[in-house]
């Protein structure tokens, strides 16, 4: 008699279902955000990381093991060779139904050439970082990028039809005074905004306290302008969602610093060298890369996995103060995704 369908799905030691796989294609990016990267950044040799062929096996895998929700990110995801081609054949899942969103965290300097295509595809929703709606503030933040480039992939986006999120990262002293326009903006422009509190990940030659805003106080400045109304939307992450009376759209709230939002964490992280990583803030990781690479019919990569997810911790413990001004883990935000 056949066996029957064993339930296959992966959950953690703490009862955790996990079914979002971040994906960082690339640790190379075209921007230097201050708060990301130091500006003579080293990246990984080539030879290390992952072929679009071996992530594309990877991501399968998950899905199969029940992964909804797909997140290509880096690094800048649109800056890998042949990205598209990963997209693509990664969209067979939502035409079969297994996957649910196949979705990127973008800085946006890319999406003017890439918006319809990926339109075409099926990506529906795309986050794009953006911390400040002004030229030279830009210019500082990214090192690298320019300002118009990224409102050009915008417009594009909009166009296509992508919905897209805006992420900012509060910094304190550069965005502070820029959070009602960026409020005002956002809601112009039919885009979901969310702030995201600095991390302590990898070191940037830059003083993480100095840059360090709770979004405590930034929410409390937002109250005096502005009527935040509960919602209960959830895209199944840590973010908190309000609706803003006056714009009519989202506002989310990222907290890992003041708020640990661990007990719901469904997701896992896989690095483009085949690192799994389990928590956002430790340094446990199972190797993906050595499971892809033993054989062809994924037995090793499934064991592996299941390996992994039985390791998941409990939650992360990030600390930024004076006293403590180093990484809480060495690894830049670039290498597991953000
Ligand atoms: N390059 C793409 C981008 O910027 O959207 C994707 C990768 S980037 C690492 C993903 C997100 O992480 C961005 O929204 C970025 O602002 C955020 N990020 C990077 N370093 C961070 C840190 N140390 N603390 C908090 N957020 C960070
Ligand atoms: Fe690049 Fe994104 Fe990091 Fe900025 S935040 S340096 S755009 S990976």
């Amino acid at each position: 008699m056949a066996e029957p369908t064993l339930i296959n799905e992966l959950i953690d030691p703490y009862g955790r279902h996990v079914n979002y796989l971040r994906v960082s294609v690339t640790d190379r990016c075209d921007f230097r955000c201050v708060y990301c990267m130091s500006e003579d950044m080293t990246f990984l040799p080539k030879a290390e990381v992952l072929s679009l062929e071996e992530l594309e096996r990877i991501c399968s895998a998950f899905v199969e093991r029940g992964v909804k929700k797909l997140r290509l990110t880096g690094g800048e995801p649109l800056v890998r060779r042949n990205i598209m081609w990963l997209v693509r054949s990664l969209a067979r899942h939502l035409i079969s139904n297994a996957l649910e969103e196949l979705t990127l965290t973008t800085n946006g300097s890319q999406l003017e050439k890439y918006s319809s295509e990926l339109a075409d595809i099926g990506v529906k929703r795309i986050n794009v970082s953006l911390d400040t709606l002004d030229e030279e503030k830009f210019a500082t933040i990214t090192r690298w990028g320019r300002l118009s480039q990224v409102m050009a992939g915008l417009r594009a986006a909009k166009k296509c039809g992508l919905h897209v999120k805006i992420n900012s990262v509060a910094l304190k002293g550069i965005n502070d005074g820029e959070i009602n326009h960026l409020i005002k903006w956002a809601g112009d422009q039919g885009f979901d905004l969310t702030f995201i509190e600095v991390m302590p990940m990898g070191e940037i030659g830059e003083i993480r306290f100095d840059q360090y805003l709770p979004l405590s106080l930034v929410r409390a400045k937002i109250n005096e302008d502005w009527t935040l109304e509960e919602s209960d939307y959830s895209s199944g992450g840590p973010a908190r969602y309000y609706t803003i009376r006056e714009t009519g759209a989202r506002l989310g709230f990222i907290t890992p610093m003041t708020h640990n939002f661990c007990e719901s964490c469904n997701r896992v992280r896989l690095t483009c060298t085949g690192q799994l990583y389990m928590c956002l803030g430790q340094e446990d990781s199972a190797d993906l890369r050595a499971a892809v690479r033993a054989d062809k019919d994924n037995s090793a990569l499934f064991n592996a996995i299941d390996d992994a997810i039985a390791r998941k911790p409990k939650g992360h413990d990030f600390i930024i103060d004076r006293r403590r001004d180093r990484s809480s883990v060495p690894r830049h935000m670039s290498v597991t995704g953000g």
